[in-house]
This record gives C-alpha cells, sequence and structure tokens, in this order.
C-alpha cells in the first residue's frame, strides 16, 4: 500500500489502554509467566443462573431476529419501571435507548450531540474512553481534576471555572471508575445549583456502577430538579449483573435527544442483540440477591487492598467508596531505579516494570487523566489478591 488509508480521525485516536494493557497481560502470560490481571474492569462472577436461562429461553421461543433499534418493548418498560423504582427517575419507555454495552450507549451520544468545536467538561480521573470518544465525535475534552486530597472529586466551583459559550455537556461516572470515589448528595446538589445557572449544558451521567456502592444509597443527578429535562443516565448491565460479554447498556434521555440516538443507531449497529435483550428484562424484574452478593465480596475484596496496598512504600491509597478499582497515588516513587534495566519516572513506568517484574497488571493513571496514579482493578479471587499483594510489595522493596 502506497498511501496511509487511514484517517485523521482513527489515527489521533489513541488505543483502549484498558484493553491494551490486557492484552499485554495475555502476552507475557503467553511467555509462560503466572500473570495475575488486575488490568481490566470486569467482575471475575459467572452471570446469575436465572438471566442465563432467560437467554436459553429466548432461543428457544425463537426470539432470533431483528428487534426494534431502540430495543425490545419490554425491556424499555422495564428499564423505565427500574429507573423509577431504583432511582426515582422519570423517563418514559420512548425515552429509553438500548445498546451494545454502555459504551456504545456514550458513543452514540457524542455523535448525536457533538458539533465541531463543541466542548465536554469531563469529571477527572475518568474513565479511559471518554476523552477519545469525544474527540473523534469532533468534540473538545476539558478534563477538570481533582486529587487524592481531594478524594478525586472535582467541586462546583471547579467545574463552573471550566464552563464557556460552547460547552455542550459534562460527562461523568459516580461510582467512578477508575477511582471508585462515589459523589454524595450534597456534592451532586451543589453542582446541580451551579448548573441551574447554565440551562444549555446538559449533563451525561454514567451510572454503570451503582449497585457497587459500599456508602448506602445510589443518588442520580437526575433527580434534582435544577436540571430537569436535561439529564441523560447512562446505565448497563455489564457491572452489576456480571453480565460484560452480553453487550448490554442503556440511556434514559429527553425525548428529542433518545430519538436522534435512536437515528444514530439505526444507520450503525440497529437494535442490540436479540437474546441479550430477552434476559435483560429477567435480570430488572428478579431479585438483586445476587447483585448484592457481588458487592459484598467486592467490599470485602476493597478492604484487603486498602489495608495490604496501605502498607506498600510509596504508595498513597485512596479509599474507594464504589466500583472495584483502587487508585493510588505513587508519585513518590518517581526517580527510583532497580539498579538494572527499570527506572520510574512516571506511572507507566511503573505499570511496566510491575508487569514485568511481579507479573501484575495494572493500568497506568495517565489514561484516566491522572499520570501520577496507577489503576488496580480487585475483581479478582482473594488469593489472587493477596498473591497480588506481596508481589508489588516484594518488587517495590527492589526499587533504591
Ligand atoms: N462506563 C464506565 C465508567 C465503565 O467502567 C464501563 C466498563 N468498561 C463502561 C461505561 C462500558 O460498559 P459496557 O460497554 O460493558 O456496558
Ligand atoms: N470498564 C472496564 C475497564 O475500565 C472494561 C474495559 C473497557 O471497556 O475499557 O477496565
Amino acid at each position: 500500500m502506497a498511501k496511509n488509508p487511514l484517517s485523521t480521525r482513527v489515527q489521533n485516536m489513541s488505543e483502549s489502554a484498558t484493553i491494551r494493557m490486557a492484552a499485554l497481560g495475555r502476552e507475557v502470560r503467553d511467555q509462560g509467566h503466572d500473570v495475575i490481571s488486575l488490568s481490566l474492569g470486569e467482575p471475575d462472577f459467572d452471570t446469575p443462573e436465572h438471566i442465563k436461562n432467560a437467554a436459553k429461553q429466548a432461543l428457544d421461543e425463537g426470539k432470533t431476529k431483528y428487534t426494534p433499534v431502540p430495543g425490545i418493548p419490554e425491556l424499555r418498560q422495564a428499564i423505565s419501571d427500574k429507573f423509577k423504582r431504583e432511582n426515582g427517575l422519570d423517563y418514559a419507555p420512548e425515552q429509553i435507548v438500548v445498546s451494545t454495552g454502555a459504551k456504545q450507549s456514550i458513543a452514540n451520544l457524542a455523535w448525536a450531540l457533538l458539533d465541531e468545536g463543541d466542548e465536554v467538561i469531563i469529571l477527572a480521573p475518568y474513565w479511559v474512553s471518554y476523552s477519545d470518544i469525544v474527540s473523534v465525535s469532533g468534540g473538545v475534552p476539558v478534563p477538570v481534576g481533582a486529587g487524592i486530597e481531594e478524594d478525586y472529586k472535582v467541586s462546583a466551583a471547579t467545574i463552573e471555572a471550566a464552563i464557556t459559550e460552547r460547552t455542550k455537556f459534562m460527562l461523568f461516572s459516580s461510582p467512578c471508575n477508575p477511582t471508585g470515589s462515589v459523589y454524595t448528595y450534597e456534592e451532586l446538589s451543589a453542582i446541580a445549583q451551579m448548573l441551574s445557572k447554565y440551562p444549555d449544558v446538559l449533563v451525561v451521567s454514567d451510572e454503570i456502577y451503582e449497585h457497587i456502592n459500599f456508602t448506602g444509597k445510589h443518588v442520580s443527578i437526575g433527580t434534582f430538579p435544577e436540571l430537569k429535562g436535561r439529564v441523560i443516565t447512562v446505565n448497563g448491565f455489564s457491572k452489576g449483573f456480571a453480565m460484560t460479554g452480553w453487550r448490554l447498556g442503556y440511556i434514559g434521555a429527553p425525548l428529542a435527544i433518545a430519538k436522534a440516538v435512536s437515528k444514530m443507531q439505526g444507520q450503525s449497529t440497529s437494535g442490540t442483540n436479540s437474546i441479550a435483550q430477552s434476559a435483560g428484562v429477567v435480570a430488572l424484574n428478579s431479585s438483586l440477591a445476587p447483585t448484592h452478593e457481588m458487592k459484598a465480596a467486592f467490599e470485602r475484596r476493597r478492604e484487603l487492598m486498602i489495608e495490604g496496598l496501605g502498607k506498600v512504600p510509596g504508595f498513597r491509597v485512596n479509599r474507594p467508596q464504589g466500583a472495584f478499582y483502587i487508585f493510588p497515588d505513587v508519585s513518590e516513587l518517581y526517580g527510583k531505579t532497580d539498579g538494572g534495566d527499570y527506572t520510574i519516572n512516571n506511572s507507566d513506568d511503573l505499570a511496566e516494570y510491575l508487569l514485568m517484574k511481579a507479573h501484575v497488571a495494572t493500568v497506568t493513571g495517565a489514561a484516566f487523566g491522572a499520570p501520577d496514579c496507577l489503576r488496580i482493578s480487585y475483581a479478582a479471587s482473594e488469593a489472587e489478591l493477596k498473591e497480588a499483594i506481596e508481589r508489588i510489595a516484594r518488587v517495590i522493596g527492589e526499587l533504591k
């Protein structure tokens, strides 16, 4: 091929760091090393049995055809009911669009909402794909950050300072990937009040970790009356129901936005997998007992991680309130060396050092807009986590 065939858009896009680290971990494993993978955020549990049975039944009933683009009516109804029942949110079934994972939901929104040069305020640290999804859609990501001292939560005043004429929406997750931080009712209320002065700014609230929240009740920013009619709530089945491979996510949105997103999806992937959608109805309409059991397991593992990593010199460990990630600030280690091949000048170096020397896969904080931090997923067994902590402590101990 004489000429580079790739678009500038795709060349400017970075590869997802979570997916890259997971692949690198597999490569090192294929070379014969016993790698503990704490890179990809994926529950290690199997999908609950009653949900799998619903999929088998859907197949037997011949639910194998194209579905309506925004989702089967039963699922849109079940999502609308769930929003009302669990979150106090009013989205009619026509305001729901089901997609192939929450990742597609967010990409659909960016394509449907952004004109060239529109700005998106992203609360940092943020989930790895947000900024690339915004840029590839022609938007300008405007990250506004907070450090470990603020428990990685951005104040209303800091957000306000970033608002301009071009701001289209604000995008965030709570519970947050990568930090595990959870915005409190008061913090969200302050943000809602501040945004009441800017009626053209929309809010995209990614609540995919709502069920993995150790602080008590999940709060949806869409419940604040100041924001009525301009919050898009994103959610999905991957985390709360351990359904990552099923690829099922959704939004509740103002009607015009839901219709635009559906139009967009009608020209790309069409309706999501029919079998997954039928299983999704059963997941939402059944007891959440299996979800609560998974949450309890994540909470035990969180304690193990805080305690274990808290003793590793150079790791400033946060206390995550939800999700299944811990996000230590590791900047104290900069400048240290093992006396051989490795010098730690940033968290990319540290992630590489841990993979190559301890065979523990993590992800650099740089991918999440926080270059001094390291993301460690604790969606792994307690035995693996203990072993990972020991290995990390050992190789960090070798740095001088
Ligand atoms: N948002 C956040 C914050 C996530 O961590 C993930 C998981 N990768 C997603 C969205 C996308 O989830 P999925 O596409 O599996 O529904
Ligand atoms: N949410 C997960 C993570 O952050 C899945 C991987 C991805 O889709 O990026 O690791």
